[in-house]
Formats: structure tokens, C-alpha cells, sequence
């Protein structure tokens, strides 16, 4: 028998434990993260899950000692037994978040559930004050807040990409030339003494990390953020973690070409689709559109009712529209040109989607910025274009959902951020 055939079975146990210990993990932190949405009873996990009421009240019992969740008051049934909810502690530790933006800046505190207790905003931070003005605000959050001997899991800093995760350090990104390869994660450390972790993940991502932990992509292992307002972002969740890429530049969706003819982009390629699908840019197409789209409005020969509707508006519809919430709002009394540029958005977006889907094959898309002001049209229309094509279009069905978190802080970002490095922490999850 060679070497290589003696090493073998070895290294298959190994993987076995190895694959054990982590789907149980992974149970552990499906288990946490449906809690951290709201109460459960353990008959609700176990159908959630699909594992046996067995392997649940293991792995409750782990959690409950670990001190992350507790039993609440049981629930009035009808008839038979009244199950305990279970549901997280928020008391457990709190969690600080730092947003670095070109916006303006905010320190956060939150409870162990992801909530926002407080939050204050930094004005005029630079590299030489950063540090004294971020301890100033965390001690004021924490002094009113009445929070502070309470144990602090972690900071999280979120901040424009490209940066280097690993590193803790801001490199290049444009119009935010004041942070240029600072090391952001350092600097903070020191300052609270190495107190707790601090992370640092370019915004983008962390939104991914928000909309799995508080937002609408909790039941996903793999899925996309696709934020679209002035520009057009995206966050890659994959397999349970976020995917950042190799130093931490993210996903560039917003970057990836549609039309290889199509306008020349700063990035230097041709046809991304921002320039395409960015809300400025959609708006700008209208704008260019409008008068030859009401000419042949006015050309087009009605013959149902639907259409003698529309008619009726087209006094409405001689300005184009200024807003994606203006487009929407239109569509909704009868607009039927904002029909048209919504349908147009769609259209941009999927071919952006359908790539991905075909790369990737997420579970869901999630919809965010601007774009999700009343999503139901914009959704329907671009789970049909979506859906309906793709190799995969007869067999894989994804869903698509729009965001309903506020992530214009960033400090909800942030926070999920400290949720990503500590619930998959296996010491923090290990019963006590
Ligand atoms: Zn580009």
C-alpha cells in the first residue's frame, strides 16, 4: 500500500469530524439568527430547520448554557401543552459600529440582537482626530445609555471600498482621499486599548451582512444585495459568509458591462451597467426619451379602455419624471411612459442579474437603496426577465425581495458586521 493510500481513510475521518463540527455550527448559528428575528419554540425550529426535535433541543440547551439565549414566557394554546419561546439575549453583550462615509460618520450602539440603542454622528473626522473624537462618542453612548460595565463583543467599521480587510486599512477609494491607506482598525484599537475585536468591511458587503442577520435574507445561505441609488452596488453572501473578495474590494457589480459598445465608464470599461441603471442615469434617459415616447403615445390608435385611461393622463405626463419615488408614484395613477422606464430599469438590471444567476446561482436577490420606494412593479418586472431566462430558467427559481432595513447610517451594516465575526465564532458558541 503506497503512502498516499495510508494517509487516506485517515484524512477522510478528519474531514468527517471537521465536516461535523461545523454543520453542527452552522446549526447553531441558523438557530441564533432565526431568534435574532424573532421568538421561537423549539417544534418551530425544528420544522424551520429540518432537524429532529432531538438534535434542536441539543443544540438549545448549548446555546441557553452559552448565555446567548434564554426561554421566555410560554404561549396560550388552545388545547394540549404550551411551548416555551426561546429567544435571544439582547442583554448579553453590546456591540459598537463605526461608519466611515463620505456622507458623514456615526458611532452606533447595539444590543446583542443587532438593535440600535444609540447613535451619534462624527463631524469633520480625519485621520489625526479619529481616534479621540470615536472614544469621546463611545463613552457618551455608553455612559447614556447606562451600558457600561456590560460586556463589549466587538466594533465594527464599515467604510468605501478598496480596503484591506485583513490588514484594517482604508487603501484608495475615490473622493475619500483623506483616509487614503489608513489603518483605520489599528488606530481604533489603540485607542480603546485592544479592549475588544474591531473589524473592518467595506460597506457594500456589510449590507449583505445586514440584510442575513435583521433583514430579509435570514432563511438564505446564498444570495445578492444589489443597491441601487445614485450608483449601483452590490453585497455577495455565499455559503453563510460574506464575500468580500481577496482584499476586501467587494463585489463591483455595478461595474460589470451590459454592452461592450455602451458609453465609457470612469472605471475605463465600456457599457457597465451604473451607467446604464443608476437612478441619474435612468432619469437622464427619460429626460432624453420623453418627448419621442409622448409622440408616439399620442400616435398610438386606443382601442381598450385600459389605453382611454392613459389618454386621459397624458396632460399629466408632459414633464418627465425628476425621482425614482416621482416614476413610481406615476406608474401607480397610470403613467404609463414611468411604466415604461421602470420596465427599462428592469430590463438594465437583469442583464447585470441573469449574469450573476448564471455565476453564482444565488437563492434570492435583494433589492436596496432608492430602488426599493415601493418595489412590488420594479420586483414583478424583473423576476419575470430573471426568471424566465438563464440556463438554469425551467429548474432554479430565484427570489427576489426588496430590502425594508434603513442602512443609510451605515451603523446597522457595521453592527452586522460584529454578528458575522462573533456568532461564527466557535468559543463564543461553545457551551460555557
Ligand atoms: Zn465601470
Amino acid at each position: 500500500m503506497s503512502r498516499l493510500q495510508n494517509l487516506l481513510p485517515q484524512r477522510r475521518l478528519h474531514n468527517q469530524a471537521s465536516n461535523q463540527k461545523s454543520s453542527q455550527l452552522n446549526n447553531k448559528l441558523l438557530i441564533l439568527n432565526a431568534l435574532r428575528h424573532q421568538s421561537r419554540s423549539r417544534a418551530a425550529l425544528a420544522d424551520m430547520s429540518g432537524l429532529t426535535r432531538a438534535a434542536i433541543t441539543g443544540l438549545v440547551e448549548q446555546l441557553i448554557q452559552s448565555g446567548l439565549i434564554c426561554e421566555t414566557k410560554p404561549v396560550t394554546v388552545k388545547a394540549g401543552r404550551k411551548p416555551v419561546l426561546l429567544s435571544i439575549r439582547p442583554d448579553y453583550a453590546s456591540i459598537l459600529s463605526l461608519n466611515l462615509s463620505r456622507r458623514g460618520s456615526a458611532v452606533g450602539l447595539a444590543d446583542f440582537s443587532g438593535n440600535i440603542i444609540s447613535s451619534r454622528k462624527l463631524h469633520d473626522i480625519n485621520p489625526d482626530n479619529i481616534a479621540s473624537a470615536t472614544t469621546h462618542a463611545v463613552n457618551a453612548l455608553l455612559a447614556e445609555n447606562n451600558v457600561v460595565s456590560r460586556r463589549i463583543l466587538a466594533m465594527g467599521i464599515t467604510a468605501p471600498g478598496p480596503l484591506d480587510r485583513n490588514e484594517g486599512v482604508i487603501l484608495n477609494p475615490p473622493e475619500f482621499d483623506q483616509f487614503h491607506y489608513f489603518p483605520v482598525a489599528e488606530t481604533i484599537s489603540r485607542a480603546f486599548k485592544s479592549a475588544f475585536p474591531v473589524y473592518l468591511e467595506n460597506n457594500a458587503a456589510a449590507s449583505a451582512m445586514a440584510e442575513y442577520y435583521m433583514g430579509c435574507a435570514a432563511q438564505f445561505s446564498h444570495f445578492l444585495v444589489l443597491t441601487v441609488d445614485s450608483g449601483i452596488g452590490g453585497g455577495l453572501y455565499i455559503d453563510h459568509q460574506a464575500y468580500s473578495g481577496l482584499n476586501g474590494f467587494g463585489s463591483e457589480i455595478g461595474h460589470t458591462s451590459i454592452n461592450y459598445t455602451g458609453p465609457l465608464c470612469a472605471c475605463g470599461s465600456r457599457g457597465c451597467v451604473e451607467r446604464y441603471a443608476s437612478i441619474p442615469q435612468l432619469l437622464s434617459f427619460g429626460r432624453l426619451n420623453w418627448q419621442k415616447w409622448l409622440a408616439e403615445l399620442n400616435q398610438t390608435s386606443f382601442s381598450d379602455d385600459q389605453s382611454q385611461r392613459n389618454l386621459l393622463n397624458l396632460s399629466d405626463m408632459k414633464e418627465p419624471p425628476a425621482s425614482w419615488k416621482e416614476i413610481i408614484d406615476r406608474a401607480e395613477t397610470g403613467d404609463c411612459l414611468c411604466k415604461r422606464l421602470i420596465q427599462q430599469e428592469a430590463d438594465f438590471l437583469s442583464i447585470a442579474m441573469i449574469n450573476i444567476k448564471n455565476l453564482l446561482e444565488p437563492q434570492a436577490i435583494v433589492i436596496s437603496g432608492d430602488i426599493a420606494y415601493k418595489p412590488a412593479i420594479i420586483l414583478e418586472s424583473m423576476d419575470q426577465s430573471v426568471n424566465g431566462k438563464g440556463i438554469t430558467r425551467n429548474i432554479q427559481h430565484i427570489k427576489l425581495l426588496a430590502s425594508t432595513l434603513n442602512l443609510d447610517d451605515g451603523l446597522t451594516s457595521a453592527t452586522a458586521l460584529v454578528l458575522q465575526h462573533q456568532t461564527q465564532n466557535e468559543e463564543l458558541l461553545r457551551s460555557k
